[in-house]
Formats: structure tokens, sequence, C-alpha cells
């Protein structure tokens, strides 16, 4: 579907980011990883995504809290494959604490990689799109871009500011082929979901158990958690040339939290 295009998935060595370029990859798109993580490790996903799918693929480890960092990440890219065709920004983190509390160092951080590096992919990767007149972005948001959640103030103010760029960016680009939409998963269970666990329940008065069942999965009607594949078929298909007229969205995936 996506041969002969190049995507970039940011946050790409873990989690749904990894899910979602390896979807791509499955679809014939070369593709540029990036992340953090052991070494080694990333190189045997690299090499082994390249060798199941016969596509190119480059491992940038640009750490994107820093604007520098991602300049020249976008310009490695570019350099190397032409365009950025598909844009994925995905890479996140979190950090849980009451307002009053909240380290402004870890709010800085927040705004920073959730919000403020997809500024930057976006405005150096749309020039490339413009000039071919085809592009999709798709920004990974959260329901937290949607509806709040206590002790996450950064993480819910960066993921509404998400869904801001989403839409004004989409006017911007409408008449020039080029998309941009925001995937809004509910609670998935990766790496990210996990470490917040202990200090959430924490803050919370409650077990890690109660956390899960009360609190996490309540959210969600259908008592599940989402699956990295579910969310990794969506940008699949927002990335499809059926979904040329999906853009300026927020689109939710989260088992029905946000319909509350
Ligand atoms: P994850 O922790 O599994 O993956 C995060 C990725 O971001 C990793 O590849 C990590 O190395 C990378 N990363 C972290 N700091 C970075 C930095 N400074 N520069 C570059 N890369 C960096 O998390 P995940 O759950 O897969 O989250 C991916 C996205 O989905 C995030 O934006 C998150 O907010 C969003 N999300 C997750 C959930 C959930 O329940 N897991 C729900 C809604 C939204």
């Amino acid at each position: 579907m996506f041969k002969g295009k190049t995507a970039l998935v940011t946050g790409s060595t873990s989690g749904i980011g990894l899910a979602i370029a390896t979807a791509y990859a499955r679809n014939g798109a070369h593709v540029v990883l990036n992340g953090f993580g052991d070494p080694a490790e990333v190189e045997k996903t690299r090499a082994k995504l390249a060798a199941d799918h016969g596509v190119t693929v480059h491992y940038d480890g640009a750490d994107l809290m820093k604007a520098d960092a991602v300049g020249a990440m976008m310009k490695r890219a570019l350099e190397a494959f032409g365009t950025v065709d598909i844009l994925v920004n995905n890479a996140g983190i979190q950090f849980i604490a009451p307002v009053e509390e909240f380290p402004p160092a870890k709010w800085d951080a927040i705004i920073a990689l959730n919000l403020t590096a997809s500024f930057h992919t976006i405005r150096l990767a749309v020039p490339g799109m413009k000039a071919k007149g085809w592009g999709r972005i798709i920004n990974i948001a959260s329901a937290h871009a949607l509806v709040a959640s206590p002790f996450k103030s950064a993480y819910v103010a960066a993921k509404h500011g998400i869904a801001g760029l989403t839409k004004t960016v989409a006017l911007e680009v409408a008449e020039q082929g080029i998309t941009m939409n925001a995937i809004a998963p509910g609670y998935t269970w990766t790496p990210l979901l996990e470490k917040q666990i202990p200090e959430n329940a924490k803050l919370r008065g409650i077990s890690e158990e109660q956390l899960i069942n009360d609190v996490f999965l309540h959210a969600q009607p259908t008592r599940k958690f989402v699956q990295v594949g579910e969310l990794a078929a969506l940008a699949v298909f927002l990335a499809s040339d059926a979904a040329a007229s999906i853009t300026g969205t927020i689109i939710p995936m989260d088992g029905g939290w946000t319909a509350h």
C-alpha cells in the first residue's frame, strides 16, 4: 500500500510507536525508527523489520525534547529519503503529581516532548509534502486530549494542545493533498502505562489492582485495554488513500471512555 513512501514514527522503539512502525513496514513503507532503548535490542528490531518486509529501515536516536535534535533528525531523514511522506508524532512521556507539587522541570519536559517536538517535526516535514502534493500526519494524542484525569496537568495540557495543533495545521494544508489527524487512545497496556501504576495508586490511596480495575478499566466501557495492533491498523487506514477526506479530526480509540 505504501511502496516507495517513507514513514517516520517518533518514539517507535516501544509500545504504540513500534506497532505503528511495524504496520507501515508490513505495508511496504521505508521506515525511520526513533526513541530510546538498549542499542543491541534496537538494532535487532531495525534489522528484523527491514529483513521481514524488504524495506529500508533507519534508526535515529534523537532526543526529541531538544528542538535542535528534532531538526537534525528531520534533516537526516529528508537527506536519506527525499521526503517524509507519513509522519507519526508518537513519542511521549507521563508524570503524575498534584499540581502544587508538580516539578516545573517535569512540566517543561512533558510540554517539550508531547507537544513542542510535534510542532518541529510538522513544520519541517510539510514543505516536502507540499512539493509532492501528498502527505499524512498522524499525532498520537490521548483520550486526555478530550477529557482530564487528576494529577496529569502537564500531560492533559500537552494532549489538548496537540488536538489544537492538529486542527490548525489540517486547515492550512487541506488543499495540498496533506491530511493531519490525531488518534486519541484510551488506556493501552504499554511500558508508559505500566510505569505510572505504583505512583498513581499511591496518590489515589488504592491498591495497584484497584487502580487497574476501578480506574483504568472502569473508564472504558469495554472493560478492556486498547491493543497496540488496533491503533496501528487505524494509523495505516489514516495514511491510506481511502482516508483522503479525513482531516482535522481527533479520533478516539478508547473502548467508549469519552462517550461517557
Ligand atoms: P512507551 O513508553 O511504550 O513508548 C514511548 C516511546 O517514546 C519510546 O520509544 C521511548 O523511547 C520514546 N521516547 C521517550 N522519550 C523520548 C525522547 N526524549 N525523545 C525521543 N523518544 C522518546 O509509551 P506508549 O504507551 O507506547 O506511548 C506512545 C504515545 O501514546 C505517547 O504519546 C502516549 O502519550 C500516547 N498514549 C498512550 C496511552 C497508553 O495507555 N499507553 C494512552 C493514550 C495515549
